[in-house]
C-alpha cells in the first residue's frame, strides 16, 4: 500500500489526512526533511500559498522536497498547493517562491474580489459524472507548457491539470466529501511505481 506524506506546514492539513485515510492510505504529516523518506506520494494543501512558501525555507524543506520531486515522487497540490508546484506566480508576493515542478504560470486569487469563493458542478476528463468543486481565494493556470493536460477548465482557464506524476486543482477536494481526485492521485502513484509505467 503507498505511504502518502502532506505538507504540514500551513493549511487544511488535516482535511487531506482523513480524505487519504477514508481511502485506506497510509498517511502522515511531512514537516521535516526526514519526513520525505519512504514516501510514495505527497499532497500540497490548501491554504496560504505565500506563508507556505516561506516556511519551505524556515523548516529547510525546500532543496530536499524538490529534489524529490524533480526525481518523479508524485505530487498533488490543492489551491495554495497548485501554487506552491508552479514554475511562475502571478500576483505573489514579491518574495514568493515556487517549487518549479509544473510547468504553469499560475494567478493567484484569480477569479477576484468579488467572487471570494464559489461552489460549481465541473466536469474533470477521466472522470464520469461532475466533481462538487469548492473554489476559495482560488488561482487558475494562465498559461501551460506543452506536457500539461488540462482536466478541467473554468470560463477558459485550466483549473485542474496533471504533468507526469504532478496533479493540481484549484480547487479544494479534501473539503467536499468528493474522494475521486485523491482517487485520481492514488493512480498517478501506481502510474508511477509501474516498471513500465513513466
Ligand atoms: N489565495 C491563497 C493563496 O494565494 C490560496 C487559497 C486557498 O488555498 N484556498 O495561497
Amino acid at each position: 500500500d503507498p505511504v502518502v506524506g502532506v505538507l504540514a506546514l500551513q493549511g487544511d492539513v488535516a482535511e487531506h489526512l482523513s480524505a487519504l485515510a477514508e481511502l485506506g492510505v497510509l498517511a502522515r504529516p511531512v514537516r521535516r526533511p526526514a519526513d520525505l523518506q519512504d514516501l510514495d506520494g505527497i499532497v500540497l494543501p490548501g491554504g496560504e500559498s505565500t506563508t507556505i512558501c516561506r516556511l519551505l525555507d524556515v523548516f529547510g524543506l525546500r532543496a530536499p522536497l524538490r529534489d524529490r520531486l524533480t526525481a518523479g515522487l508524485p505530487a498533488f497540490g490543492s489551491c495554495a498547493g497548485m501554487i506552491v508546484l508552479a514554475r511562475e506566480i502571478l500576483d505573489g508576493r514579491p518574495d514568493q517562491r515556487p517549487l518549479g515542478v509544473l510547468d504553469a504560470v499560475v494567478r493567484r486569487n484569480a477569479f477576484g474580489r468579488q467572487v471570494d469563493s464559489f461552489e460549481t458542478d465541473l466536469a474533470v476528463a477521466g472522470l464520469e459524472g461532475p466533481v462538487r468543486a469548492v473554489f476559495i481565494r482560488a488561482p487558475w493556470i494562465e498559461q501551460a507548457g506543452p506536457d500539461v493536460q488540462v482536466l478541467a477548465s473554468v470560463a477558459g482557464h485550466p483549473v485542474a491539470v496533471r504533468q507526469g506524476s504532478v496533479l493540481a486543482t484549484s480547487f479544494h477536494p479534501e473539503i467536499a466529501g468528493d474522494l475521486r481526485l485523491h482517487r485520481m492521485f492514488l493512480d498517478v502513484i501506481a502510474d508511477s511505481t509501474r516498471p513500465l509505467g513513466r
